[in-house]
């Protein structure tokens, strides 16, 4: 396998996305305006956002056996993803049901299929490109287990990690999450995980805080259109969000941490990966869909002015 950038560690989904007026109540059907599928999952769409800019990025997942399986496998292809460590499982794939509404808020459910299937031991076997990359990028639709693993192989060989604590999960042990050197969930995560309210910035800086004061080393916590708060034993920063018109903000997030692990791979200081991160993902809220909504970086440097 060729040496990555960023390796990227995690799910991949089919996203089954219906633009609906409005969510149906209890026993009702409504007739939506348009459906579309795009390849998705939270590790796949960080993959193809760091890609699209450039990095060299392998990606450790688990593929259905069956046909979106094969449709996801030749995405990654397109966008130039090292697929050497992409393994197929015995049960189907992922699968990502998502309405958004005409304010474009989403709701997500989560079939995780062969993701499951991803286990410490599959990530045994790839420790040698583990050792290579610059940053590893995990999130949590994958056994908490399996990330553990990649942590302590990170650990072992001083490759740094970025941990995306989505969807959360209160299973989640601190000890790991003191163990990465970049901590980013959104406000929702962070409440979950701190038990804490975000309802406002003081709030959301009280709870970031809570978390470096348990020995996290770079929190950083993505508000939305509030843009970024980085928080470390020494500095708190509110980075800001782009001022776009919002059009569909699902995988808004992923395109961040995307893009994120991309800038630090490439070199930026934290700041500046935050800066370039938050301009990447504030162009993909323009425009419709999860990955296809995430530009090139030649779409991007022009989309941007
Ligand atoms: P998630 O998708 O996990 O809920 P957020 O909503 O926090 O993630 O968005 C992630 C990042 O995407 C933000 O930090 C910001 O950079 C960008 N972003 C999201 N929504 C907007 C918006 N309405 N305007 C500008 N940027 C946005």
């Amino acid at each position: 396998m060729a040496k990555s950038d960023v390796l990227v560690i995690g799910s991949n989904m089919v996203d089954l996305i219906t633009y609906i007026d409005r969510m149906p109540v209890e026993g009702e059907t409504v007739a939506a305006p348009n459906f579309e599928m795009g390849c998705g999952g939270k590790g796949a769409n960080q993959a193809v956002a760091a890609a699209k800019l450039g990095s060299k990025v392998s990606f450790v997942t688990m593929l259905g056996n069956d046909d979106f399986g094969k449709m996801q496998m030749q995405n990654y292809k397109s966008v130039g993803i090292d697929t050497s460590a992409i393994g197929v499982g015995n049960s189907n794939s992922g699968v990502a049901p998502i309405f958004v509404d005409p304010s474009s808020d989403n709701r997500i459910i989560i079939v995780k299929g062969a993701n499951n299937e991803l286990t410490p031991s599959v990530l045994d076997k790839y420790e040698n490109t583990l050792k290579e990359a610059k940053i590893i990028v995990l999130q949590q639709e994958i056994p908490l287990e399996t990330n553990y693993r990649a942590i302590e192989l990170a650990n072992k060989h001083d490759v740094p990690v970025l941990l995306n604590p989505a969807p959360a999960n209160e299973n989640l042990d601190i000890d790991y999450a003191r163990r990465v050197d970049y901590f980013a969930p959104n406000e929702t995560e962070l409440s979950s995980l701190t038990k804490l309210p975000v309802e406002n910035m003081d709030q959301i800086k009280l709870a970031a805080q809570k978390m470096v004061d348990l020995g996290v080393k770079n929190m950083i916590v993505t508000l939305g259109s509030k843009g970024v708060l980085w928080v470390n034993e020494s500095h708190s920063e509110l980075i800001g969000a782009m001022h776009v018109r919002a059009t569909d903000t699902t995988g808004a997030g992923d395109s961040f941490i995307g893009s994120f692990a991309h800038y630090i791979a490439a070199g930026d200081a934290i700041d500046e990966a935050i800066r370039h991160a938050n301009e990447y993902a504030g162009v993909t809220v323009t425009q419709k869909g999860t990955q296809k909504s995430y530009p090139s970086a030649e779409e991007f440097k022009s989309l941007k002015k």
